[in-house]
């Protein structure tokens, strides 16, 4: 059982950081794309996927449930800029409306576009034959007001996801990295055509 387990898990982990190494390549974030969370294969992580895998949703939760918190969640999001939690720190200017002394700081764009390929690759797997280019955003909104997200990331994320259910992948991908990472002109041509041969980038 726990070989079986620890075998799906490895699978799921892995086929969803083959997805968000795909939608990072668009955008031209090579290396983040193969960075993508890889101290999910750390044991302090994995031994708990193994232990509470659960096929249909995340094993932290129910790591959650058996003891209070999730050890491997507090240690994939102290190590992976892509998460929001990552970005969370104490506020220094409470006002009235400031209902927690921890708030969002300001994420590093790139960070954004990774957890934007990130949202899309869970709700592509998750959803499955439902997935539309809609769904990311539709998602998000309905968890939108817990963030203790920064302004600024907000609104980029909210663009992307936004210009996504409008535009698609393809478009999207190019836009975020021709005028929002400006990753374009900083590739070697040689490159760039060599993962065009092998469909990574369109
Ligand atoms: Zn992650």
């Amino acid at each position: 059982m726990l070989l079986k387990n620890a075998y799906d898990h490895f699978v799921t982990i892995t086929n969803h950081r083959h997805l968000v190494r795909k939608h990072c390549f668009e955008m031209g974030l090579f290396v983040q794309g193969l960075l993508h969370d890889i101290s999910k294969y750390a044991p302090v992580e994995f031994l708990v996927g193994v232990k509470y895998f659960q096929g249909n949703r995340s094993p932290n939760n129910a790591e959650r449930e058996a003891t209070g918190r999730s050890l491997a969640w507090l240690h994939h999001k102290g190590r992976n800029r892509h998460h929001l939690e990552y970005w969370i720190d104490y506020t220094v200017n409470r006002n009235d409306k400031t209902k927690y002394p921890l708030c969002g700081t300001k994420m590093p764009v790139k960070y954004v576009a990774e957890m934007f390929a990130d949202r899309m690759a869970a709700c592509k797997i998750y959803q499955g034959k439902d997935y539309t280019d809609a769904s990311p955003w539709k998602y998000y909104k309905k968890g939108r007001e817990h963030y203790l997200l920064h302004e600024k990331s907000r609104k980029q994320l909210e663009f992307m996801l936004k210009m996504l259910a409008a535009r698609g992948e393809e478009e999207t991908f190019a836009y975020i990295r021709r005028h929002i990472l400006r990753n374009d002109e900083k590739l070697p041509t040689i490159i760039y055509r060599k993962l065009k041969e092998k469909g990574y980038v369109r």
